[in-house]
């Protein structure tokens, strides 16, 4: 098993910022609203992930380490995004296999935490009592230290830190509902509270994207026929300097999108005569007109109505920016 977990950990374990990814992701599955991530040497030496969620019981606990051990397959339109995104629940077995892993967690319902790990070549999982508050704690420690080949592939502290500080913005830009922190060698380096009003969003933009940006942020907020198009673009008329803050999402998830791209482009080349400037921008709409699976690594999608979907963004951003000259 060990092996298998391996080669698996290959598709999801590229770097820490990977494993990261994977584990907070995990957090949200379960309700937490707070999710410390504590990170030594870039994540190389220690990942650490502690939540509030709704933790896991004791005798799901060992079984989350194997593999294809999910819990979250209800429903057929779930085995549907098993076609499209590979195998769930791999996630913890493959970071497992490739560092020393412990997963403790605490439910509401238990008065005790219990801690799993798995040891060697059958990864045979042991469960042991744990102090911990109700929620989780994922510890991936040595990450690729019984795998050479990979772990050289690790680049310097520094850069690792980059990836993980830089998926940490794209999710903290629109999960504002949470409040994220990033220790780094033992130093707090970024606290996102939760933000539930527009100006503790703000607050938050400004943490990521800089302040001129948050200062001068013109407020898209455009709804129509099951579309919605809300955030936020740098107004063109202070300061462009923030125009490598490009985020887009689709139904919460990152997209870098041609026709996305294209309505941006456009609405800016008439509007601005062509100056890129930031956005963070979310489109919602029926999961239904939007295929996700496209390309999982690339970040693209497919809408049903696009050329629809394409002129509903440039109005509603042709909007925006028409009212900031006036
Ligand atoms: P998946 O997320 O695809 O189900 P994972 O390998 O990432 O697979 O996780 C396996 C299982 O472990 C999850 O289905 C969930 O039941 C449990 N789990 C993992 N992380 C957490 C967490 N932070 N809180 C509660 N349960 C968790
Ligand atoms: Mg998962």
């Amino acid at each position: 098993p060990q092996l298998a977990n391996q080669i698996a950990a290959g598709e999801v374990v590229e770097r820490p910022a990977s494993v990261i990814k994977e584990l907070v992701e995990n957090s949200l599955d379960a309700g937490a609203t707070k999710v410390d991530i504590e990170i030594d040497k870039g994540g190389s030496k220690l990942i650490k992930i502690q939540d509030n969620g709704s933790g896991i019981e004791k005798d799901q606990l060992g079984l989350a380490l194997s593999r294809h051990a999910t819990s979250k397959l209800a429903s057929l339109d779930d085995l549907d995004a098993i076609l499209s995104f590979g195998f769930r629940g791999e996630a913890l077995a493959s970071i497992s296999s490739v560092s020393r892993l412990t997963f403790t967690s605490r439910t509401a319902s238990q008065t005790e935490a219990w801690q799993a790990y798995a040891e060697g070549s059958e990864m045979a999982v042991t469960v042991i009592p744990a102090a911990h508050p109700v929620g989780s704690t994922v510890e991936a420690v040595d990450l690729f230290f019984n795998t050479p080949a990979r772990r050289r592939f690790l680049k310097s502290d520094k850069t690792e830190f980059t990836h993980i500080d830089e998926w940490l913005k794209r999710i903290a830009l629109v999960r504002r509902d949470i409040h994220f922190t990033l220790k780094h060698n033992g130093k707090m380096v970024r606290n996102y509270r939760a933000a539930n009003t527009q100006n503790q969003y703000l607050q938050r933009l400004a943490q990521v994207s800089g302040k001129q940006f948050a200062e001068h942020a013109l407020a898209v907020d455009c709804e129509h026929n099951g579309l919605k198009l809300s955030g936020y673009i740098q107004s063109p008329y202070f300061d462009a300097s923030s125009s490598d803050t490009q985020y887009f999402y689709v139904n919460g998830r990152l997209v870098r999108d041609r026709l996305v791209n294209h309505a941006v482009r456009q609405a800016f080349a008439e509007q601005l005569q062509g100056v890129q400037v930031g956005y963070v921008l979310m489109l919602e709409l029926d999961p239904h007109q939007v295929d996700v699976n496209v390309h999982p690594a690339k970040h693209e999608v497919r809408f049903h109505e696009s050329r629809y979907v394409h002129d509903f963004i440039l109005q509603a951003l042709q909007s925006a920016l028409s009212q900031a000259e006036q």
